[in-house]
């Protein structure tokens, strides 16, 4: 059993030293963040390259407030990596430092391939541009779960297959079951969404494998937003993946849900943040949630350019709220503030629980209800998150050294009770049917448990993902997020992607060169070659 009593290395207020990279050659740099007018900004310096300053949180009040709910991981073994020494931690190296990982597989990606069915202008990540074809077999693949399904102290129930498209493996189907199959709690897939959309029998197969979760790529509600974004109109494609889940739930009663993950590019559509969450509300009954994505900046951008463009998660905060009415600043809540819930967990089960000790300062989340009336209530006004929070703290700390542990759940339970604000409860909701409500959402499918009530509950979220202007490796030590390699290996997201970039050396080692590819896989060919062209229903 791995200890609740965690601490937190990194301290705590502001000024602060942290370190992070060169944009222009890569090298650690000693980095301070400080406040500026209320705003949270990251200074370094590199001997060769200059002087960089970065927009780092842009609330500082929201960015203390997070870093009050940070915990340390226990780490992360992986006896599938044979780079690994016994004993050592997941690490990954940074200008030659090397840099131990605190955090387990919360999410796991496992991308299916590089072939994409679309040749979006803004993207380089796919095999017609790049000249390869990165695509592990289903062997590989099983290989690469079991080594998710073997790490050390925490076991990842996790996983999201990405891409390029996940869905044009062909293998996609077997490779959801073979996930469900090693036990895997949640299997999701990131998709753009046109084949689910196309063909209702992949959708269904996908659903009878387990899919349980679609990470649909979501730019906007109207197709300006698609043509600026993805030079075609997708916005129908979209409305169709979500009538097909729909069809779906009615004959077979059931069918994955719905995550809409927009990627935020201020100018663009960051207008539309309020209408995206009309959206998911009118469509409830399939789509659980929005994870904002504000955009990453790769490549040379001037200094002029990226202070225009930089959004923070307290501007996706300050939008929403603008936007929708729906919350204010202190609804929203960093990621490990549900910490404390697993190490509850943990302890009165006996087994180590996914825990997220993610960095307070990579994402943050609120769930908002909506009564028949259209009246909406965020969830933190009637549970005083901090009062619950620290009361589980406190219990699991005397559980765990109790002998009789299931005891302490009375004690959970009398505390979630104290924990309500009872005249903020949702339109006509009871303090008795709201407990029921949260065992029922505790003990089944969220989405289930709520059915029988007439309210809709809907996530919100803001994941920020790093790039080397806003570099923090003490982010980076405390991510989530994982990628797992053709040969074991588990990288943090943002290294994968941004800042020291693993993808693309991986990629070239587990990988075809695009002519030799296509040769040897005719249908494949003619996908990437069909993949150049925009239907007509789609052009401007
Ligand atoms: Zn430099």
């Amino acid at each position: 059993m791995t200890s609740t009593m965690r601490n937190y290395t990194v301290k705590k207020g502001l000024p602060k030293d942290t370190k992070s990279v060169c944009p222009e050659c890569g090298k650690i740099l000693d980095a301070k963040l400080y406040d500026k007018n209320g705003k949270v900004v990251m200074d370094k310096k590199c001997p060769e390259h200059g002087e960089f300053s970065d927009i780092y949180w842009s609330d500082t009040e929201l960015f203390l407030k997070a870093e009050e709910f940070a915990h340390d991981g226990v780490g992360l073994k992986n006896p599938m990596d044979k780079n690994l020494k016994d004993g050592e931690n997941v690490h990954v190296f940074v200008d030659g430092q090397r840099v131990d990982m605190l955090t387990c597989s919360a999410l796991a990606n496992i991308d299916l391939t590089n072939r994409c069915n679309m040749n979006c202008p803004i993207c380089f990540a796919n095999a017609n541009q790049q000249g390869y074809v990165y695509e592990p077999d289903f062997e590989t693949l099983t290989k690469m779960l079991d080594a998710l399904r073997s790490e050390e102290p925490i076991k990842c129930t996790a996983v999201q297959f990405s891409g390029g498209e996940p869905t044009i493996h062909p293998d996609f189907v077997k490779i959801i079951k073979a996930a469900k199959d090693r036990g895997f709690a949640q299997v999701q897939v990131a998709t753009n969404g046109i084949e689910f959309a196309k063909r209702y029998d992949l959708l269904k197969a996908a659903s009878e494998a387990g899919l349980n979760t679609i990470y649909l790529s979501f730019d906007g509600v109207s197709d300006e937003i698609y043509l600026q974004a993805r030079d075609r109109k997708m916005f129908q494609t979209k409305l169709d993946v979500i009538s097909n889940c729909r069809k779906l739930k009615e004959e077979t009663g059931k069918c994955p849900s719905i995550v809409l993950v927009p990627t935020i590019v201020k100018g663009m559509n960051d207008m539309q943040i309020g209408d995206m969450a009309r959206f998911a509300f009118d469509n409830a009954d399939i789509i659980r949630g929005i994870n904002f994505q504000p955009v990453a900046f790769t490549g040379r951008i001037t200094n002029e350019e990226r202070s225009e463009g930089r959004f923070t998660l307290p501007d996706l905060v300050k939008a929403f709220q603008e936007q929708t009415g729906y919350t204010n600043k202190g609804d929203w809540y960093p990621v490990p503030v549900v910490a404390p819930i697993s190490d509850f967990a943990s302890i009165i089960l006996n087994q180590n629980k996914v825990t997220f000790t993610t960095h307070p300062h990579c994402g943050i989340a609120t769930y908002v209800f909506m009564d028949e009336k259209g009246n909406v209530t965020p969830f933190p006004r009637f549970i005083n998150v901090r009062r619950f929070t620290e009361g589980l703290q406190e219990i699991s700390a005397k559980a765990e050294k109790a002998a009789f542990k299931k005891l302490y759940v009375m004690k959970l339970l009398k505390l979630l009770d104290s924990s309500i604000i009872e005249e903020n409860l949702p339109g006509g909701m009871s303090k008795k049917q709201f407990k029921k409500m949260m065992t029922s959402i505790m003990s089944k499918r969220s989405k289930t448990a709520l059915a029988s009530f007439s309210w809709k509950m809907m996530f919100f979220g803001g994941m920020h993902f790093q790039d080397s202007f806003n570099y923090d490796v003490e982010r980076l030590r405390r991510c989530g997020v994982h990628y797992i390699t053709p040969d074991c290996q588990v990288i943090p997201f943002c290294a994968y992607n941004g800042g020291p970039e693993y993808r693309a050396e991986i990629e070239k080692k587990f990988s075809v060169p695009l002519d030799e590819w296509k040769k040897k896989n005719k249908k494949g060919a003619e996908e990437l070659e069909a993949a150049m062209v925009v239907p007509e229903d789609q052009k401007a």
